[in-house]
């Protein structure tokens, strides 16, 4: 009886191996863009809240006490967890908010 090996067996070993390194490479490529996307897009949404919170923080609202960095939602200590950022975060925060106090031109 012949095996499921043998019957279809009408392609040789060489171009299957071929094809399946050339979807192989197409899936490589596929999520390697989109995960070039997702980083530009997170990285976009975080400015966007970063640059939130420091208008807030310029007119002096408090973020008030957090368990998670409001910017990227990560855990927050002890220590970091009263101003509601991350230290990750927090030097990008300040950075917005100096800009924003700054005098234009
Ligand atoms: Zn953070």
């Amino acid at each position: 009886m012949p095996t499921a090996a043998s019957t279809t067996q009408c392609y040789d070993a060489e171009t299957v191996r071929a094809a399946v390194l050339a979807a192989d490479a197409r899936k490589h490529e596929r999520r390697s863009r989109a995960a070039k996307k997702a980083a530009q897009t997170r990285g976009q949404h975080r400015q966007r809240r970063i640059q939130c919170i420091a208008k807030q923080a310029a007119a002096r609202n408090q973020t008030g006490q957090r368990q998670r960095c409001c910017v990227c939602g990560k855990r927050l200590s002890e220590r970091t967890s009263r101003r509601g950022i991350g230290s990750e975060c927090w030097q990008d925060v300040l950075r917005e908010v100096e800009a924003l106090l700054q005098p234009a031109g």
